[in-house]
């Protein structure tokens, strides 16, 4: 069995259907293939944040304006996908009072909006906020439900004529000398494409693999805690450098706890280990302290794929959040192939953007991104969207306590 396509992607998370969706809006025919349900890898698996960019702003300014910018596409493009919160990043007693200015200050920078304010006013909007905030700092994060955005974003692709098939794991890259040329793909055979997208996160490497390229992908596990919701209604960050349970996420009648960063040998198979759930709940509880002794619902982990062709010292933690996106014609060589890893959620539309400018460059096809102004399906109707995310085998933990509910 033979079956044509003009672009193969591979990897159906947030990235790999924003590729399918932005190919399929410019009139490109494409195939997307995810060797599981839609969602299955890292992007059912974060915190599900809507970064403002607040938290990148002082260590990557560039990564920070991206985040902000997309930040307010995905609240008109995607209204059904998002809820708009608002996040505070808080300075408790003994943090650096410094760093909190350097962090104001990097926001503007940015053009991130930000309003300071000190604890008992944080705490007249927030009150389950620790009495030891001392300033908080207000900034636009929201919260954003991957199993959503993901089905919608793959529905988008669908209206617009690209094929999706879940449960389709590629096997292997298909040659012709020096150019990818499909790939064998369990459930469908041979599929030929005039170009593969490889959108497979954190397992890039082992896809580069089958065509003798190699990748530095360097995986890291972060574990998430949901506990049973401490009313909350905020995104509350912890105004330090970037540290183990920093982060506290409201997420319906629960809150996701996070998290960790450990590199791991193989992101499909390793420890969960019980000293991270401990210490992202004891951290989260110097700045919400409820959370230490709310029931726990579930701890999950998810693995960051991270990209570094650098060396990045003792902690991975120093790796780029940013994107790359990877042209193995120009890097290895190899023709008909582009990988696009890393980036964050917040940020797959332009990622996407980025791929397809990419290939249709290649392809010849002379059609601009409208992504950033076209509203995805079902937006209005939160049956129709959780129907989707059914339909796509879409769901997973991050959101599993709001979608279908
Ligand atoms: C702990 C943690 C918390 C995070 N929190 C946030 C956050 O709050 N906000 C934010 O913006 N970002 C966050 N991120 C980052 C964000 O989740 C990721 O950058 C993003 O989800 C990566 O999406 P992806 O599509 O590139 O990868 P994935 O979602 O992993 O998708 C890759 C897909 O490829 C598939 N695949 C692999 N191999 C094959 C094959 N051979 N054939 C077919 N399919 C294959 C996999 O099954 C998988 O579904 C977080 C990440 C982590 C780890």
């Amino acid at each position: 069995m033979v079956q044509e396509t003009t672009v193969l992607v591979v990897g159906g998370g947030v990235t790999g259907v924003g590729v399918a969706r932005d190919l399929a809006t410019r009139g490109v025919d494409v195939t997307l293939v995810e060797r599981d349900g839609l969602n299955a890898g890292t992007s059912g698996r974060s915190h599900g944040v809507l970064h403002s960019g607040a938290r990148y702003a002082d260590t990557d300014p560039e990564g920070a304006a991206e985040c902000i910018a997309e930040n307010r596409v995905l609240r008109e493009v995607a209204p059904g996908c998002v809820r708009p919160t608002g996040g505070y990043f808080v300075q408790v007693v003994g943090d650096d009072p410094d760093y909190f200015d350097q962090k104001v200050s990097a926001c503007r920078d940015c053009g991130i909006d930000v309003e300071v304010l000190d604890g008992a006013e944080a705490r007249d909007s927030e009150p389950a906020l620790t009495p030891d905030a001392e300033r908080v700092a207000v900034v636009p994060d929201g919260v954003v439900y991957p199993s959503r955005l993901v089905a919608a974003t793959a529905a988008d692709a669908r209206d617009h004529g690209a094929a999706v098939h879940t449960h389709a794991p590629v096997e292997e890259l298909l040659t012709d000398g020096d150019t990818v040329v499909g790939a064998l793909v369990d459930g469908l055979g041979r599929v030929h494409a005039d170009h593969v997208v490889n959108a497979t996160g954190a397992w890039a490497d082992d896809l580069a693999a089958t065509v003798g390229i190699d990748l530095e992908m360097h995986p890291t596990k972060g574990a998430m805690v949901t506990v049973e919701s401490p009313q909350l209604d905020t995104v509350i960050n912890r105004c330090r450098p970037t540290d183990d349970g920093d982060i506290v996420v409201p997420h319906g009648r629960t809150a996701v706890l996070g998290t960790t960063s450990v590199e791991v040998e193989d992101p499909a198979s390793f420890p969960q280990e019980d000293w991270e759930v401990e210490r992202v709940t004891e951290e989260c509880a110097a700045m919400v302290p409820d959370v230490a002794d709310a029931p726990v619902e579930c701890a999950y982990w998810g693995v960051r794929p991270l990209y570094s062709p650098e060396s990045y010292g003792e902690d991975a933690r120093g790796i780029s959040r940013g994107f790359y996106l990877l042209d193995h014609a120009a890097r290895d060589d190899v023709r008909g192939l582009t990988t696009i890893v890393g980036g964050k959620l917040t940020t797959h539309r332009l990622m996407a953007e980025a791929t397809a400018d990419h290939v249709t460059e290649r392809l010849g096809v002379d059609a601009a991104c409208r992504t950033a102004e076209t509203l995805l399906p079902a937006q209005g109707n939160l049956d129709r969207l959780d129907a989707l995310v059914d339909e796509f085998d879409a769901g997973g933990p991050a959101d599993a306590d709001v979608v279908g509910r």
